[in-house]
């Protein structure tokens, strides 16, 4: 996504939402979003409505917006589309895939790498989904990439509601394999890859254990945050 105002307040939510820092079902308050961020309100609800559409955020009328509180049934829905648009997508990486991308994708492991070396959970869980995204544009259909760009969003929503048993959702050497099955162009492996690889994700999400409460926005976000 570009770096307008609401896409890195789109940004900022989701890792917010990622991390458990902010909770399914909180309310997300236009002022009080807008004096965290020291952005204008017309910049919120642009980034409320991004939520929106993407199902991560509910718009309730009268009432405001909420963080969405999918069922274990919708976030298995989530993980099945994911595997078919992602089967697709990873056909096209291996067919359309030139020397440029497999090094943007060389550039993404090696950052991938750096980031699991600091132990940054919130940045690990957003460069993995950046793997996937950049797997989107690499296969070049902008319609897949559109949806998938939904299903990552929701799938840092279902991570953040249900919790996970490990520190970062996409384990180190999958998406490494991955690209090696892409440099090999080697199709039918790369899909086996990518299949084993969300069935891994979805397995590690702790469907069933307690959700914890909720907390006002001000303690949700860093204070750092606030006067960015
Ligand atoms: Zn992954």
């Amino acid at each position: 996504m570009s770096e307008t105002p609401e896409n890195v307040l789109v940004e900022h939510v989701l890792d917010a939402i990622s991390d458990q820092r902010l909770r399914a079902g909180t309310k997300l308050g236009e002022q009080a979003l807008s004096d965290l961020f020291s952005c204008n309100r017309a910049h919120v609800r642009r980034a409320l409505a991004t939520l929106a559409a993407y199902q991560v955020v509910d718009l309730i009328p009268n009432r405001g917006a909420f963080v969405s509180t999918p069922s274990e049934d919708e976030a298995r829905d989530v993980f099945q589309a994911r595997r078919a648009i992602e089967a697709t997508i990873i056909r096209n990486v291996v067919r359309r895939a030139d020397e440029a991308d497999i090094e943007r994708l060389r550039a993404h492991l090696a950052t991938e790498d750096e980031i699991r070396q600091h132990n940054d959970r919130p940045k690990a869980i957003r460069a993995s989904r950046a793997f996937h995204m950049l797997l989107a544009r690499i296969g070049r259909n902008s319609v897949l990439e559109h949806y998938l760009a939904e299903l990552t969003m929701r799938t840092s929503l279902i991570i953040g509601l249900y919790g996970s048993k490990t520190a970062s959702l996409c384990s180190d050497d999958e998406h490494a394999r991955i690209v090696q099955s892409i440099i090999d162009r080697d199709e039918a492996r790369a899909q086996d890859m990518v299949d084993h690889h969300l069935r891994h994700i979805e397995g590690e999400i702790a469907f069933g254990d307690e959700a914890p409460r909720v907390g006002p926005l001000s303690m949700i976000f860093p204070p750092d945050r606030a006067t960015e």
